[in-house]
């Protein structure tokens, strides 16, 4: 691999949650969300990684944290060698031209007001790089390239499909030409026959303008489509790391396992028995002591609840992270 491109060490986020009146009233304390808990994780130029977890296991804060549309409380992100963290809000606002990020809900995050040519202008004109006949020629060619014909971009987005806005979402992020993209969920809105495509359409601009993708999603399948390596969240902490291919011809982590089997596969030689979880993502409010994994974990052991497991290369690969007590006793 090479150096890495993006690298975040040790990132927190933790938010405080509101207080009711009546918890004021009674002097309850502050309660603290856990959210994203001492992320390390690195990405090299050119490189996909697919970020995978079950909704509220911090994955898309951590996104968010990383391009500091979150402020992390904590910790250190370097990106093409920038310290990302240290950047006064005007540098901020410059170097967002080239980290972007493309969201979940193509139907929220357009505003309803604007017409698609201003939606996607807007970057270029906060960036305020270029103006007048340029901006309007690469607003265009963008918006071309993703799919749009002329005649659709004066109009406003409720006037297209999901899948046609998820366009203009991916038009907005790659008009000032970004070199890092978090791709947060950016097909989970969408019908099936229209996730193809827009993933076919993500793998065909990673190539064509040299893009990095922190690609977040709870749909391994999804993932695996695009990603070269993968990490699994859970509760706020990244428990198992390693090439896509590695990872899901081998899983080492039990939660990792446990969302492997339940991806479907074409050939019965594949297929392995489900394994049910016990249980809810517990509340991030009050996370588990030890292993977060402890309370749904199939092979919890008496150790699990009281200490972490540190992060451990796996026997099979050097590049191959897992964080779990069975690695670490069967060394
Ligand atoms: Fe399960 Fe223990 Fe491993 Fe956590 S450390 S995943 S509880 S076996």
């Amino acid at each position: 691999m090479t150096a890495s491109f993006l690298h975040v060490e040790g990132l927190v986020k933790h938010y405080e949650q509101p207080r009711t009146l009546a918890e004021k009233l009674l002097g309850k304390p502050k309660r603290i969300v856990h959210a994203v808990n001492g992320v390390s994780l690195q990405i090299a130029r050119g490189e996909t990684v697919g970020l995978i977890g079950e909704s509220g296991c911090g994955k898309s804060t951590l996104g968010r944290s990383v391009l500091r549309l979150h402020e992390p409380n904590a910790g250190q992100v370097h990106f093409d060698g920038i310290d990302v963290i240290q950047q006064s809000m005007q540098d901020m606002t410059r170097l967002r031209a080239r980290m972007q990020i493309i969201f979940q809900d193509p139907y929220a995050s357009l505003n309803p007001r604007k017409t698609v040519r201003d939606i996607v202008s807007l970057p270029l004109a906060i960036q305020g790089q270029v103006d007048g006949a340029e901006r309007r020629e690469q607003v265009q060619a963008m918006l071309n390239r993703v799919g749009l014909r002329a005649d659709q971009f004066d109009r406003y987005p409720h006037q297209f499909s999901g899948g046609q806005r998820q366009r203009v979402g991916i038009a907005r992020a790659l008009v000032s030409r970004p070199a890092l993209v978090v791709c947060d969920e950016p097909v989970s809105a969408l019908d099936v026959s229209i996730k193809a495509q827009i993933l076919e359409l993500l793998a065909e601009l990673r190539t064509e303008f040299a893009l990095t993708y922190l690609f977040i999603s709870h749909d391994i399948g999804v993932v695996a489509h695009l990603a070269d390596r993968i990490a699994v969240m859970y509760m706020g902490e990244i428990v198992e790391t390693g090439s896509t291919r590695e990872l899901m011809r081998s899983p080492q982590h039990p939660y990792t396992q446990a969302l492997m089997s339940a991806v479907p596969r074409i050939h019965a030689a594949g297929r392995s028995q489900r394994i049910m979880l016990k249980g809810d993502l517990p509340s991030p409010l009050e996370p588990p002591a030890g292993c977060k994994f402890h309370t749904r974990c199939p092979s919890a052991m008496p150790r699990c609840a009281q200490q972490a497991p540190p992060r451990t290369l796996s026997a099979a690969s050097k590049e191959h992270m897992v964080s779990c007590w069975l690695h670490e006793e069967s060394r």
